[in-house]
């Protein structure tokens, strides 16, 4: 199963991917902690996105395209995966769709968390201090709200035009979401 995770950020994606990556045993790909790691490596590709990161702009399509590519090809991802933060844009989209035609594969579900701006944020006050992300701050939050419905609320359409979309309610405790989530992706 191969399944992709929209919604904005606070709506709680990366603790539902970790559940739900446990439990149905695939892995679990976040593109934001695979950037952190690179930027607390120090590597280059960290050294190219820490600032863009700290803006809450999002890295180039064309730089996280190859990171996906080379990480769904790695033996953990063959009995399937969970895709949290990718893709961002159209354009990312369409490459992951591409991607995947070449393999005869496709995304089997996207699920969309749905939650209301008040909701969101304030758990993103809340999230401020809990975690101490560099990203956390509250300029930096509301830009990071902004660029998503700009560029990535977009695939909400993208993929619900395409059949795959199923929509869950975030605005639950952890486990009610999960319950929806699990009932979303058949299981
Ligand atoms: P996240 O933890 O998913 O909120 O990602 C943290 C930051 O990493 C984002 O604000 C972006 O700067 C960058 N990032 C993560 N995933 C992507 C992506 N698919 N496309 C572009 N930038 C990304």
């Amino acid at each position: 199963m191969r399944v992709v995770f929209l919604g904005p950020p606070g709506a709680g994606k990366g603790t539902q991917a970790k559940m739900l990556s446990s439990d149905a045993k695939l892995a679990h790909i976040s593109t934001g902690d695979m950037l952190r790691a690179a930027v607390a490596e120090g590597s280059d590709l960290g050294k190219r996105v820490q600032s863009i990161m700290d803006s809450g702009q999002l890295v180039p399509d064309d730089l996280i395209i190859d990171i996906i590519r080379e990480r769904i090809a790695k033996p953990d991802a063959t009995a399937g995966y969970i895709l949290d933060g990718f893709p961002r844009t159209v354009k990312q989209a369409e490459a992951l769709t591409a991607m995947l035609a070449k393999q005869g594969a496709a995304i089997d579900a996207v699920v969309s968390f749905e939650l209301d701006e008040t909701e969101l944020l304030s758990r993103l006050a809340n999230r401020r201090g809990a975690e101490s992300r560099a990203d956390d701050d509250v300029t930096v939050q509301k830009e990071r709200l902004r660029v998503y419905k700009e560029q990535t609320e977009p695939l909400i359409e993208f993929y619900g035009s395409r059949g795959a979309l199923r929509k869950v309610d975030a605005s639950g405790s952890v486990d009610q979401v999960f319950q929806g989530l699990k009932q979303a992706v058949g299981r």
